[in-house]
């Protein structure tokens, strides 16, 4: 029986790529966005892989979507927890709402998720998470304390919930993706990002499918072992 899989704003960027990729490769793929229906609706369309609505740092909203997609699609094997927002100002300059946002969209998404699925995973002892974090989050980056804070987040939590799944057959690690040619990375003004890509060792962005790439490894039922763990996709950027 082919494999449950939900990836969180699965319907653009590096979400829909992860998406596009678990489809070719066997999976049953339930894609969540935000509130871009007109993109919702066309990467539905093109892909087969059905969409649903609901806001990822919602706790009910996250339980009743997870209830959806498993009546619809199936009981869930697979969890990608890869929406995520940025609202970049430094400090002194950030409100409390882009702080907000970004803990709630980022990193309390995470829990929300995974409490929706966990049940679930430990009745049937599988599961696979996979929590797509970031350079930002290893690294720091300027402008960036809630986005840093919320993916440094991600990083323990991966850590914490991997000991906890480890005896019931559920692995959860994390991937760090350095900077993907994204609507996300297109926000930064040009002159910012020549800078950024000049200190990749590669010279260039990342592809959204060179990080599905890295999903698709840690997702297998042969991916057994190997929990807890984050794997960085960065083109070589590991140091800045
Ligand atoms: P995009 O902005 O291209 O896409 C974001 C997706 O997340 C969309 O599907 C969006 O839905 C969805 N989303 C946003 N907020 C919510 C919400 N509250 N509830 C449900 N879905 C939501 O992002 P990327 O593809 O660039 O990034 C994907 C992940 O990778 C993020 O977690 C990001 O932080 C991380 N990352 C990205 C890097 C990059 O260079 N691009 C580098 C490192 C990490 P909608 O279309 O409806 O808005």
């Amino acid at each position: 029986m082919a494999r449950v899989a939900i990836v969180t704003g699965g319907t653009r960027g590096i979400g829909e790529a992860i998406g596009v990729a678990l489809r070719d490769a066997g999976y049953k793929v339930a894609a969540t966005y935000a509130g871009r229906d007109e993109a919702a609706q066309s990467f539905s369309r093109s892909t087969g892989i059905p969409v649903f609505k609901f806001d990822v740092g919602d706790f009910a909203a996250c339980k009743a979507g997870v209830q959806r997609i498993t009546k619809e699609v199936g009981p869930v094997d697979v969890l990608v927890n890869n929406a995520g927002i940025t609202r970049d100002s430094t400090l002194h300059k950030m409100t409390y709402e882009h702080w907000d946002d970004v803990i709630r969209t980022n990193l309390s998404s995470c829990f929300n998720m995974c409490h929706a699925v966990i049940d679930g995973m430990r009745d049937r002892n599988f599961g696979r998470i996979v929590n797509i974090g970031s350079i930002n989050g290893q690294a720091g980056q300027y402008g960036q304390v809630n986005y840093a804070a919320a993916k440094s987040g991600m990083h323990g939590f991966t850590k914490a919930l991997a000991q906890e799944g480890a005896a019931k057959g559920i692995t959860v690690n994390a991937i760090a993706p350095g900077y993907i040619d994204t609507d996300m990375v297109r926000a930064v003004p040009p002159n910012v990002l020549e800078k950024i890509v000049a200190r990749i060792p590669v010279g260039r962005l990342g592809k959204p499918e060179e990080i599905a790439r890295g999903v698709l490894f840690l997702v297998a039922d042969e991916a057994a072992f190997i929990t807890g763990s984050t794997l960085s996709i960065n083109g070589g950027q590991h140091m800045y």
